[in-house]
């Protein structure tokens, strides 16, 4: 297959406004601490992927439902700002997706995630199938109604996309939707829990999808395809500073490079260099890493 550049990644998912405020210690239920630093971010997987993709070079386009409030007007402007096609996006009426995020100085968090307009994407229309179909590869993860992932892995069927699902957060899949998937991303607890079993079970996940890449954290990633190849690509030797978002960031890159046309192994050795590039800094979106910095962590 011949390299492009610029593929078109369609990312059908999940946006809230994340809330971060930093104390020395978490509040116990009924407590009031006062906090020092405050942050507010884009986040939910769906924007960070997007995002991901488009500092990866992609041509990123995001599918998903914001809320009429200002979060929503917030999010807009971040994910257009960050590169991100926003023209599809919907608003629906009420309040966009929060997470509120609390973190003590030992990096102990507690996460409240209200999932308000993320909630009522419980459909395609047929602008949205469109536009999935006219992509490169369609990127979808568990944090939008399983109903809305099914319907837009169908809809890549339709045109010549190829459907990555990174099924995080864990949950059990159901067969209809398996069935449309050419790439699972999980981490070692999702792969456990999609099959039942105590550790990653490789060949009972390759039973239910042709490509599975199982991502190892600091020991990198694992690529196995049915009745194919199976290697572990090794991760880049950093030092991490904060591996929020590192998921986000392997698989945003691991889309743009298989998009491109690359090799999945070596798609996975790039999208290796985006995590390691992401874990080296402090925070969540604005970690994700540019293809500058991939390419960087590479040579
Ligand atoms: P998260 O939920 O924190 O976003 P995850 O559990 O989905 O992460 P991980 O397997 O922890 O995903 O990390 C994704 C990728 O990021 C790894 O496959 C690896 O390439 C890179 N990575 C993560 N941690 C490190 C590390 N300590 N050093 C180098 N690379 C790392």
């Amino acid at each position: 297959m011949t390299t492009r550049a610029a593929p078109r990644i369609v990312v059908a998912g999940s946006a809230n406004m994340d809330l971060v405020g930093l104390a020395e210690r978490l509040p116990l239920p009924g407590e009031t601490v006062l906090g020092d630093d405050f942050v507010m971010m884009p986040g939910g997987k769906g924007a960070n992927q997007a995002i991901a993709a488009a500092r990866a070079g992609g041509q990123s386009v995001f599918l998903g439902a914001i809320g009429s409030d200002s979060f929503g007007v917030t999010l807009n402007a971040r994910l257009n700002a960050a590169g991100v096609d926003v023209r599809h996006v919907r608003t629906s009426y009420g309040a966009s997706g929060v997470a509120v995020i609390m973190v003590d100085h030992a990096g102990e968090n507690s996460i409240l995630v209200s999932p308000g307009a993320n909630s009522t994407f419980t459909d395609l229309t047929e602008d949205e199938a469109r536009v999935i179909a006219s992509g490169d590869v369609l990127l979808c993860q568990q944090e939008i109604p399983v109903e809305t992932v099914t319907a837009a892995c169908r809809a890549a069927r339709y045109g010549d996309t190829r459907t990555i699902l990174n099924a995080a957060p864990a949950r059990e899949l159901p067969i209809e939707l398996l069935e449309l998937v050419d790439l699972l991303v999980v981490n070692e607890l999702e792969a456990q829990t999609i099959t039942g079993s105590a550790t990653p079970d490789m060949a009972a996940l390759l039973a239910l999808v042709p490509r599975v890449v199982l991502t190892l954290g600091g020991a990198g990633a694992r690529y196995a395809e049915r009745d194919g190849r199976d290697e572990t690509v090794p991760a880049f030797p950093v030092e991490a500073t904060d591996t929020t978002a590192a998921g986000d960031a392997f698989t945003g890159a691991l889309a743009v490079a298989w998009g491109e046309g690359r090799d999945l192994l070596e798609a996975v050795r790039w999208a290796n260099a985006a995590g390691a590039a992401c874990v080296r800094k402090l925070g969540a979106s604005n970690a994700l890493p540019t293809r500058a910095e991939i390419d960087e962590m590479i040579t």
